[in-house]
């Protein structure tokens, strides 16, 4: 360490914080406070341009908050002048010191990045093992050359980011001086920050992020809602006990560990201490077990997914123990989704069902502020936030000050705001030619996220395997027997119905006609013209992201006309055939129809496209009343295949009308807890749907969100915004 006698402040980031009164017994320790550092910080921060203050919450939010613990991170970097060739040597140097006021802040770092010639950045590995003495300048040097392994132009960037004690007071800056780069032995860059004319930039992480998209969530209740819209806020206001990382294993949320029972009876979630909820209530072992009754209450619109849950209850304040009827992997998913996320006991019984409509509590990284619904939505940080999942850099309090939504339902008004930099990022758009032909001249100040995920448009046949006697009696609202055994694949008696002119003795006919239907579609072309070629093909009945989904689907179905045509003629549809697809009206669909409809021209079958509302459509498909329709889901896991094609799931959530013993089996044994039996299932449940032609899947849609390049931070994951926490967003300034 190097004591420097001329010191300029290069930085300073100054929190002055209000004090509540309640908290004053606990203030720091006198052995904690440290002077003020030497110069006048208050006057002379500001020299040469040099200073950032740190984007944080005013005295009066504080106060409304009751809550001072403030994090940000401010930068500044510069371009290096000189061109550096590869194999140069690089050596940084620079002296610099950290402080506070008040209470110790309980993090502060410096961080190096390199930002390379292509605009990929690298971060300088260079934290000490020892952090220095606070107030005590001293000089670090590093060999940086091994980050310099291209020729061209580069930038420097220091970070300091920080975190301050939760103290009357707190106060948490870095002093800096005597950059210097050396390459080769000469040196290519010298900052003592003295000189008025320095030129280094400088930043802000944090900032507010406004947002706009077309339609509003439902609830902001995780009991209430399975809604793209509201799960995507749920997300940010809401923790799990458990996440996903990048490759879909499960990571630790609220809960740190887990033990499971190795014969499948019971797991035991180990809690996370020290959390709490937006409203000052502790998170402990009674809010998860209040959490997953109300999950199975009569509120809930995820009893499916608990179906398996035989009991939850308190071991000690945090120790839950689950205990289960039987084994279901699909349960730790729901853990991991926000369906399973945790809310405020307190406050779900004081507001009742104003919960997640006019109230709003629970532990994640924002708090909403206010929802006028099918308007606007304001979400501030969480300032207690320190449990954000190790997915995440940055795990807490967000960098962001807040989020704003904005609903637009209109396109046109939406991308309008957009395009004139109204708004910094468009959530969840379709992709029509015109704004994605702007999208990409607006590059690279615009920025198209375009992520895959768990979602797919498929045309969904009638397809009833049941008899004709069940099917009357579901109708008529009884239950199906359970000692039926109807097999499209073993009993070549049972009824397929595919388009009106089908005759329930001929159980052939609706198969042969539904796999030409497959065999006649041009999913290329349907990606090309009606989707923007955004997506990817769909193969089978699961999307290519879950576990256990079989790629040997994809070869099933060739794009064959010729073979359609032999399939209709063995069919004794060689003179054609007239059939109907319903479709709401959301421009993609139709468009999809408009081209089924053209290519299935050319095997013989007249498509007639009848567009409805989507209630309008949901009645019918109940009903049986139809041929077809378009539709899509975005779900993550394979117990899809339960939820759409078990018997009991006829008529609904089972809109195929498909059912029967043999399947039945195979789509229970994908709950298996071995993985062996559970993936075998899976792969079979694939196999046969696609056998029997029972689906016409087409697309996999991604997530598309654009932003301008001042949003910063911004993470994409295959499970898109359904874990959402924008913990590492910031805007810059
Ligand atoms: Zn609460």
């Amino acid at each position: 360490m190097v004591k420097i006698s001329k010191i300029r402040i290069m930085i300073i980031l100054l929190i002055v914080v209000v004090i509540a009164y309640a908290l004053l017994s606990r203030g720091p320790s006198e052995a904690q406070r440290l002077p003020p550092p030497t110069g006048s910080w208050d006057s002379a921060g500001y020299v040469n341009g040099g200073s950032v203050k740190i984007s944080s919450p005013d005295a009066e939010k504080m106060r409304e908050v009751g809550y001072w613990q403030i994090s940000g991170i401010g930068y500044w970097e510069k371009t290096i002048p000189t061109t550096i060739e590869n194999g140069s040597t690089v050596e940084l140097s620079y002296a610099w010191k950290k402080n506070y006021s008040a209470g110790a802040p309980t993090q502060q770092d410096i961080y190096i990045t390199i930002v390379k010639p292509d605009g990929t950045s690298v971060d300088v590995d260079n934290q000490l093992e020892e952090p220095p003495a606070y107030n005590e300048w001293y000089v670090e040097n590093t060999d940086i050359s091994s980050y310099f392994d291209n020729s061209g132009t580069y930038k420097i960037k220091f970070k300091y980011s920080y975190t301050t004690a939760d103290t009357e007071g707190s106060q948490a800056f870095a002093w800096f001086d005597e950059v210097k780069l050396v390459s080769n032995g000469n040196v290519i860059l010298t900052e003592s920050f003295q000189n008025d004319n320095d030129d280094w930039s400088f930043g802000v992480i944090g900032g507010w992020l406004y947002a706009v998209q077309s339609v509003d969530a439902n609830f902001l209740d995780p009991h209430r809602t399975k809604y793209d819209w509201a799960i995507q806020v749920i997300a940010l206001t809401y923790d799990t006990l458990m996440t996903f990382d990048e490759n879909m294993n499960y990571i630790p949320g609220l809960a740190e560990s887990w033990d499971i029972d190795p014969n499948g009876r019971y797991i035991d979630f180990h809690l996370r201490h020290g959390v709490k909820f937006h409203c000052g209530e502790p998170f402990n072992a009674d809010a998860v077990v209040y959490s997953i009754k109300r999950a199975q209450s009569n509120i809930s619109v995820h009893l499916d997914s608990v179906q398996n849950i035989q009991d939850v209850e308190a071991l000690d304040e945090y120790t839950v123990r689950v205990t289960l009827k039987k084994w279901d992997r699909w349960l730790f998913d729901w853990f991991a989704e926000t369906g399973g996320a945790i809310v405020c006991p307190h406050c779900a019984e004081e507001y009742g069902l104003d919960y997640g409509v006019s109230h709003f509590c629970g532990t994640g990284p924002f708090k909403v502020q206010s929802w006028v619904r099918d308007q606007k939505l304001v979400l501030v940080r969480n300032e207690d936030y320190r449990w954000g999942p190790s997915l995440y850099q940055n795990r807490g309090p967000a960098y962001l000050e807040g989020i704003t939504i904005d609903i637009i339902p209109a396109d046109i008004s939406r991308e309008d705001m957009f395009k004139k930099g109204e708004t910094d990022m468009m959530i969840g758009f379709s992709p029509r030619p015109d704004l994605m032909e702007w999208l990409e001249s607006a590059a690279p100040n615009v920025v198209t996220s375009i992520s895959p995920r768990s979602s797919m448009v498929y045309v969904g046949f009638n397809v009833a395997t049941l008899s004709p006697e069940i099917l009357q009696g579901i109708e008529s609202g009884q239950p199906i027997p359970s000692d039926h055994d109807v097999s499209l694949v073993n009993d070549t008696s049972s009824w397929v119905q595919v388009g009106s002119e089908m005759h329930p003795d001929n159980a052939n006919k609706g198969l042969l006609v539904r796999q030409a239907l497959l065999y006649a579609t041009n999913k290329d072309e349907i990606l090309h013209l009606a989707w923007e070629d955004i997506g990817t093909i769909a193969y089978g009945p699961l999307t290519d992201v879950m576990w256990g989904y079989d790629s040997s689907v994809e070869d099933m179905y060739p794009y064959d006309p010729a073979k359609a045509r032999e399939l209709l003629a063995q069919a004794g549809y060689a003179g054609g055939l007239t059939l109907t697809i319903l479709t709401t009206n959301y421009d993609p669909y139709v468009k999809t129809c408009e081209q089924l409809k053209l290519q299935w021209e050319q095997v013989g079958v007249t498509l007639n496209i009848l567009t409805l509302g989507f209630d309008d459509i949901e009645v019918m498909i109940a009903g049986a009343d139809h041929d077809m329709w378009i539709g899509g889901y975005t779900w993550p896991n394979a117990d899809m295949l339960w939820y759409y094609w078990h018997t009991i799931r006829v008529p609904t959530p089972g809109r195929f009308w498909w059912g029967n013993a043999y399947t039945d089996e195979i789509m229970e044994n994908t709950f298996s807890i071995s993985d062996n039996i559970a993936l075998k299932a899976i792969q079979d449940g694939q196999k046969i749907l696609m056998e029997d032609a029972a689906v016409l899947p087409l697309i996999q849609r991604p997530f598309l969100l654009a932003y301008w390049s001042n949003v910063k931070g911004y993470t994409v994951h295959r499970m898109a915004n359904f874990i959402w926490k924008h913990l590492d967003t910031y805007v810059e300034e």
